[in-house]
């Protein structure tokens, strides 16, 4: 392998690896350096995991409605040592897909931890031999992601105190788990193990779940999670976890709430209070990036502070999902090769893969309050969608945000089934500045999910359709 790039990226997540693949098929020459497994977090510890277990337990929660349905199957049970293989599966499938995409493109992927000696230079520490080698490039690309953060409190260290990277590396042998943080993460792990029968308890300091989102979408995720069996502690923070010695491999915490002291027990327990930057040992001494709380700091165009070192990605905080890692990473390759590509930072949506779905772009009618802008709302509850009537799906309705005067479509959230599929519709609208009205006269297909944006649309208008 030639060592002299005109681009390097350390970290094969998603930001890194397509980067890399887009820099390749401009002709860029590239190495791609990574020290554990190609696909980072969302394909080996996050997004492919978490999505293939909750399929799984989608499918057996939805077996409660077999007999209504007309199905019959006797003694419906689950193998979880199954479901954990699958996940393996699926992500050793798509990895080796990753690993076949950057041969074909050429690009020389090193397997090591990449340290920045200085701007184009990368010193490789070879994982599979006590090599050292000096790599060097005209530019620089960080996409080295992130982490859980732990916090620091008594009893953090005891077996079974899991983050999501153990629990999805296996550690799965509980009945009760007290998930400590109920944003997406932890919500979306509540979903899981709720559906497939354990009892989980969520821990949040805020005084909802989900508080990053639209405040009525946050309510109705609770009362979901809550009617599967979860149970809610909000306005509470975990102080310590002590191992109950008179019972086994009983965790006892201690949680205070507004006025009171909380005991509670499990056999596991989930810490999802957050991440943060993966920037350990990633620069030697005498190079310093800038960073704002712990997040590399960039440019509109993702230059850090020294010339031609680039970030994207987790790495720089902001929105921490990976379509917006890939985006990134897809555009400061295009960058590098001279065009002047656009992300919209407005159209991204957010996700969050519970049952039912929910899914949010742009403003939420809070947010349109807070900015004195002058709006519409528009609500459709999809109990008048007919294939969420003969799906016998969940609570569920989509609710669009438009400027008053020019109808522009300013946000929407989603919370039904395949909401992650549909929210684009919305990011496309976003992104090309349409009205509410340019967007309802799209005809969308009987019968589907997607009419329910139609009646949305129509609510801002001259009224939805199937609503009384
Ligand atoms: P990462 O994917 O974290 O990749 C960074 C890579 O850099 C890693 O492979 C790491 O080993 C490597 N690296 C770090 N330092 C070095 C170094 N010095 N040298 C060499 N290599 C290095 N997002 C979604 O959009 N949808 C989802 O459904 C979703 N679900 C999630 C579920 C969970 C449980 C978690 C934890 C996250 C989820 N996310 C989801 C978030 C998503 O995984 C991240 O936003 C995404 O992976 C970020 O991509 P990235 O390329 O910035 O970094």
């Amino acid at each position: 392998m030639e060592e002299k790039y005109q681009l390097i990226v350390i970290g094969a997540g998603p930001g890194g690896y397509e980067a890399a693949i887009r820099a390749a098929q401009l002709g860029i020459k590239t190495a791609l350096v990574e020290e554990n497994e190609l696909g980072g977090t969302c394909l080996n510890r996050g997004c492919i995991p978490t999505k293939t277990l909750l399929h799984s337990s989608n499918l057996y929660y939805e077996s409660n409605n077999f007999k209504e349905l007309g199905l019959k199957i006797d003694g419906i049970s689950y193998d979880l040592g199954r479901l954990y293989e699958r996940k393996n599966e699926v992500v050793e499938k798509i990895q080796s897909g990753i690993g076949a995409l950057l041969k074909a493109n050429k690009i020389d992927v090193y397997y090591g931890r990449g340290v920045i000696e200085g701007p184009g230079k990368v010193k490789l520490f070879l994982k599979e031999s006590e090599e050292v080698r000096l790599l060097e490039a005209d530019n620089l690309l960080l996409a080295t992601g992130s982490k859980p953060l732990v916090p620091n409190i008594p009893g953090i260290d005891l077996d079974y105190v899991m983050t999501s990277d153990d629990l999805l590396a296996g550690k799965k042998d509980f009945n009760k788990l007290i998930i400590v943080g109920g944003g997406v993460i932890g919500c979306e792990f509540a979903t899981i193990f709720t559906q497939l029968g354990m009892e989980v308890e969520i821990v949040e300091a805020a005084d909802r779940i989900l508080p990053s989102l639209d405040k009525e979408i946050s309510q109705s995720a609770a009362m979901n999670l809550k009617k599967k069996g979860a149970i809610i502690h909000t306005k509470s923070k975990l102080e310590r976890i002590e191992k109950d010695e008179e019972h086994g491999r009983t965790l006892k915490l201690t949680v205070s709430a507004a006025d009171k002291i909380k005991e509670l027990t499990a056999d596991a327990v989930l810490i999802c209070i957050g991440r943060k930057a993966n920037v350990d040992n990633l620069l030697s001494a005498g190079v310093t990036l800038e960073c704002e709380k712990g997040w590399i700091k960039t440019d509109e165009r993702f230059m850090t502070n020294i010339s031609g070192i680039y970030a994207v990605g987790d790495v720089t905080g902001g929105i921490q999902l990976a379509h917006n890692a890939s985006a990134q990473g897809i555009t400061v390759a295009e960058l590098i090769a001279g065009s002047e590509p656009t992300i919209n930072r407005k159209s991204i949506p957010s996700c969050v893969y519970m049952n039912p779905e929910i899914a949010s772009v742009g403003l939420t009618e809070e947010d349109a309050k807070k900015s004195e802008i002058d709006f519409v709302t528009g609500k459709y509850p999809m109990s008048g969608n007919c294939k969420t009537l003969l799906s016998m799906d969940e609570r569920s309705y989509i609710k669009v945000i438009a400027e008053k005067e020019s109808g522009k479509l300013l946000g929407a959230q989603i919370i039904c089934a395949r909401a992650t599929d549909m929210i684009g519709e919305f990011s496309l609208a976003i992104a090309n500045g349409l009205t509410a009205e340019e967007m309802h006269t799209a005809v969308r297909p009987h019968p589907t999910y997607e009419e329910g944006i139609t009646e949305a649309l129509a609510d801002t208008l001259t009224g939805a359709i199937h609503l009384m």
